[in-house]
């Protein structure tokens, strides 16, 4: 009795409270067009958003560029547009890559000496095993003479190669050239298989697409846990005998395999011919279920159009909703989209591209020439939540196309933006990895950015001229998040070599051993990128090969004729 009473008087409180603050916020806040306001409700009180990314992660699953799972998410994607009573979504098919993959389960054990659960991952295009596959681990030769006797004995036949250093190693590194040489006589020791170690707990996804049919990977090559790949090296140490199981579906489809990105417009009621394009990319690594990277953006994005569609607004320009595939393999489809358009480029006002996970979006950068507008654009975004979701617009000398499918965009002189996100959510230890997986997301956070995502696209259809492209660019040039390689490195070894890459086309060779990039020294994979990714869209990277340092050029600059001015 007394415990209701008190849950009573709770209630009342809080009743109160909260319509006093409900009647504070309706005084201090401006009240908004009718389509805004009716933005702001329809987003608040009847969110899809987290329904959305549920399907995407859980139902559809991982959605790897080239993969059956990708083709049903835009199937899928399209067909919640249209359920929304946009009748002209469809799919745009922007290329083909030459063998597909599939990946079913897999899983891996410890047999002896004492049995246990293996976390371990294996890239995107890579082998699996056919069935289960058993066999002893055994620690890679450390040079050419404990490799002669391994052959001699046949100790690695059938075995689980350890390959790599296990943490705190002493004693002096292998000899690269050994490495190398070992690398090159793996595909004949008649292995199950290579296991290595991988950097630190994060299991991080990647692969190289551009395989063929008649070349296919065979030698499954399992990245484990370095805890992990720590014990089972020092029970190797220990004479021990370690007999481990691995199970990896990795499927090959022959290819070509038709790549799409998904597009759905609201028309515009003035200037159809003019648009906004609002979106992210649907594709995703596949180590776990693309949560972060990039269901979040994807959910938005439909998200933000099931709002509009639901409020009933009607733009001035088109609002055009694009999902793009083929981002992780470096921009593939937002580029293929802008090349084969290049009619539109004058017409589109601006870009919008979520994907930086599940943090709320916080602010946009605009330049000099740009910063009025959105000010009037986000003046209700600003309104909206402002305690908990600040927002602001952030003036930059110029855009740099950091991120995502925005710079594709911004490449072709189109103003090209990506949201800034904000909150406790830690998009690195997310994005790529074991941990990429739907209870990743905010659902509060999703919410709000969808309602972001909603009155930004409202906001600039509406605006009475198209954004202005004055010094746009940021003057040191774009940065380069789609840059790539196209390299499979061990430690800082080429080991495998994509045709038609940028370091294909630079001159680059398997076994070259990277040095520096622009002089300065790289130490490892995360640095290669780093270095890659900064600065212009030129490097000068020192290789080592058959012991003399060579200097390659490598560029990710676009052809001259699609350089606008600058
Ligand atoms: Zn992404």
């Amino acid at each position: 009795m007394r415990r209701c009473f008190w849950v009573g008087w709770v209630v009342v409180i809080g009743l109160l409270a909260s319509s006093f603050t409900r009647a504070e916020e309706k005084e201090s806040r401006k009240v908004w067009s009718p389509d805004v306001e009716r933005i702001m409700s329809v987003g608040h009180e009847e969110s899809q958003v987290m329904d959305h990314l549920d399907v995407l992660c859980n139902r559809i699953g991982p959605r790897l560029t080239g993969s059956d799972n990708l083709t049903n998410a835009c199937e899928w994607v399209r067909d919640r547009f249209a359920s929304f009573g946009i009748n002209n979504a469809h799919l745009e098919s922007w290329g083909e890559f030459p063998v597909g993959f599939n990946r079913g389960p897999w899983f891996g054990r410890v047999v002896e000496p004492e049995p246990r659960p293996l976390e371990f991952m294996t890239m995107a295009w890579s082998a699996g095993t056919k069935g289960t596959v058993r066999g002893k681990a055994v620690l890679a030769p450390k040079d050419q003479k404990e490799l002669d006797e391994a052959k001699a004995k046949g100790t690695l036949a059938g075995s689980w190669l350890l390959l790599g250093r296990p943490s705190g190693a002493s004693g002096p590194r292998p000899d690269p050239a050994f490495r190398r040489a070992l690398r090159k006589e793996l595909g004949g020791l008649k292995l199950a298989g290579i296991v290595a170690p991988s950097p630190s707990e994060l299991l991080v996804t990647s692969g190289l697409h551009r395989i063929t049919w008649d070349k296919l990977p065979t030698l499954p090559s399992v990245i484990l846990v370095r805890k992990q790949f720590d014990e089972l090296a020092a029970w190797l140490k220990d004479g021990k005998t370690v007999t481990l199981k691995f199970d990896i579906r990795n499927y090959f489809k022959k290819g070509p395999v038709v790549l799409y990105n998904v597009i759905a417009d609201i028309p515009g009621t003035e200037w159809p011919h003019e648009y906004v394009i609002v979106g992210g990319h649907i594709d995703s690594w596949d180590g776990a279920t693309g949560a972060t990277d990039n269901g979040t953006g994807v959910a938005t994005t439909l998200e933000a159009a099931r709002i509009l569609m639901k409020a009933g607004v009607k733009p001035k320009r088109t609002i055009r909703f694009m999902l793009w595939s083929g981002e992780e393999q470096g921009l593939l489809g937002s580029a293929a989209y802008v090349k084969a358009h290049k009619e539109l480029t004058p017409k589109i006002s601006a870009v919008l591209v979520q994907d930086g996970g599940t943090n709320y979006l916080c602010g946009i950068d605009a330049t000099e020439a740009i910063f009025s507008d959105f000010e009037q654009v986000f003046d209700p975004i600003k309104a909206l939540d402002a305690k908990k979701y600040p927002f602001a617009v952030r003036k930059v000398p110029g855009l740099t196309g950091d991120g995502s499918d925005h710079a594709s965009f911004l490449a072709a002189n189109v103003p090209g933006f990506i949201w800034l996100q904000s909150g406790v959510a830690r998009y690195q230890r997310t994005h790529h990895t074991q941990f990429d997986t739907f209870d990743a997301a905010i659902p509060n956070h999703q919410k709000h950015s969808a309602m972001v995502v909603a009155l930004g696209a409202y906001g600039i259809a509406n605006l009475d001229h198209l954004l202005s492209r004055d010094n746009l660019r940021a003057p040191g040039g774009l940065a380069g998040n789609g840059r790539t390689l196209g390299v499979q490195l061990d430690e800082t070894t080429v080991t495998e070599l994509e045709d038609d890459s940028v370091a294909h086309t630079g001159g680059m060779k398997i076994d070259d051993e990277i040095l520096k990039i622009d002089g300065t020294k790289v130490a490892d994979g995360m640095e290669i990128t780093r270095a890659l990714r900064a600065g212009g869209a030129k490097k000068v990277v020192t290789v080592l090969r058959e012991g003399k340092e060579i200097e390659l050029n490598l560029s990710w600059e676009p052809p001259a004729a699609e350089k606008s001015k600058p």
